[in-house]
């Protein structure tokens, strides 16, 4: 196995003078960058953020440089077998290849394990790319993973279709509310995962993270966890989540401009994804692009100012939309059935998140609403995806989890009608509350004189 370490992830300093030299100067600083967010420390996620290393531009520039190459020169030949044979590794600044450990990318990541508070991280080039990488990671041919019923349409995909297909790895599907459900479909040996979401997509369900570790744990299970939903508001590692997953694509971008992602969790299980023989990374390659990492590293540090601002509206509106007789659902409402659970697990200050789902009961009623909100009064728009400064609502059901059928579906509790809506912050809070009044208003009067 590629000795490719432990410190990879919170170092990377620049390379001065000759390559092979062992200098103990570079280990110091190595391991000072590597103690400036030690994961034992961790406090908050916009803590730990201010506390990661800064990395400056090849010019003292404030940003950092683009390592825009794919493949990195040695100063004498006896380096790439010290390269190769793990001996010199990112830790010191020694690059091979980019599909392996490019500095840029690298930095991306530091900042990721920050936020998640974990020992590593390493970014993939999609959300997907980084669920399917570590779940064949960490489960073989013949292997078990025992899995929400509340999950993103692709992942549940994955996990019913492609999997047991591809590689011989099946699913049982539980209801993560039924702790004892969850218990009695571990089959100890040969369950190796238990795989949720801290939020989960559509319906807005908290999972008890804590308790499902505790369960998972004492069967020597991994958990594994996507936070797409839930960036800065919860942190599952620090619950005791092994690892969590990422789309970078939704809030963490910002921008819906970018398909990016993210495994975060301890270097070790980095480390084993980079091996050149056996490593999920390493093998599928699923890299992000240095310019991309640059990109999104530039965004991170106003994360935590728009989740805010996503989670403040969604409650204003989710309690007004109340107040109107709507059916909505929110964990950040009292009688949501998570709301207490939620309120005990979260970061402080960054509320309960940016999504809020309206339930229409019917299809026909859901798009009715949406073209309203869309091409009537201007409050979103039509499309799948979460995270932008503008409000996107999307039908689940004949959306993002058409994947499921009919019955998974109502397993799932999503109704054919729940309009999901990841509330942007573009234009004033009132100025798109009344914007949303005004096209439920329609709906109504176009309920009682039907014409569009
Ligand atoms: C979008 C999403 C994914 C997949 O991420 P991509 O970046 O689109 O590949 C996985 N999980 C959740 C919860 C998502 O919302």
């Amino acid at each position: 196995m590629a000795e490719t370490g432990v410190r990879n992830v919170f170092s990377g300093k620049k390379r001065a003078g000759s390559d092979d030299v062992d200098r103990d100067d570079y280990l110091v600083v190595s391991k000072k960058a590597i103690v400036t967010m030690p994961p034992s420390s961790w406090e908050d996620p916009e803590t730990a953020l201010a506390n990661a290393r800064h990395e400056f531009g090849e010019h003292g520039g404030v940003n950092m440089s683009i390592e825009a190459s794919a493949t990195f020169t040695v100063m004498e030949p006896e380096t790439m077998r010290r390269m190769f044979s793990g001996e010199l590794g990112p830790d010191r600044d020694f690059f091979i290849y980019s599909r392996h450990f490019n500095p840029t990318v690298l930095n991306l990541a530091r900042q990721m394990a920050a936020l998640e508070g974990t020992e590593a991280a390493y970014c993939t080039s999609s959300g997907m790319s980084a669920v399917s990488s570590v779940l064949l990671q960490l489960c073989s041919s013949g292997g078990h993973v025992v899995a929400s019923r509340t999950l993103y349409g692709g992942t549940h995909a994955l996990l019913t279709h492609f999997f047991p297909r591809a590689c011989n790895i099946t699913t049982t599907f539980v209801d993560l509310r039924d702790l004892e459900m969850v218990k009695e479909a571990i089959v100890q040996g040969k369950t190796k995962v238990l795989y949720f979401e801290a939020m989960s997509n559509p319906t807005l369900t908290v999972a008890n993270v804590p308790e499902l570790c505790r369960i998972a744990h004492d069967k020597g299970v991994m958990v594994v966890v996507d936070n797409t939903f839930s960036p800065m508001v919860l942190s599952p590692a620090r619950l005791g989540a092994d690892v969590v997953v990422h789309s970078i694509s939704k809030f963490i971008s910002g921008g819906a401009d970018i398909i990016a992602g993210a495994i975060c969790g301890p270097a070790s299980l980095v480390n084993s994804m980079m091996d050149l023989h056996q490593g999920a990374l390493m093998l599928l390659g699923p890299t992000m692009n240095a310019k991309v990492a640059f990109e999104l590293s530039e965004r991170i540090p106003h994360l935590g100012l728009r989740m805010k601002e996503h989670s403040q509206r969604a409650l204003n509106y989710s309690k007004r939309m109340k107040r109107m007789g709507v059916k909505v659902i929110y964990p950040g409402l009292e009688e949501h059935p998570d709301h207490y659970l939620l309120k005990s697990m979260a970061n402080k200050e960054y509320g309960y998140g940016g999504l809020l789902c309206v339930d229409m009961e019917t299809e026909e009623r859901a798009n009715r609403l949406m073209n309203n909100l869309q091409n009537i009064t201007q409050f979103g728009f039509m499309a799948v995806s979460l995270g932008y400064h503008e409000t996107l609502m999307s039908c689940s059901g004949s959306s993002t989890s058409s994947e499921m059928n009919a019955q998974e579906k109502v397993m799932a509790g999503i109704s054919p009608g729940l309009v999901r809506m990841s509330i942007g912050y573009s234009g004033t809070m009132e100025q798109r509350w009344n914007q949303f009044e005004k096209a439920l208003s329609r709906m109504n009067d176009s309920t009682l004189f039907p014409k569009n």
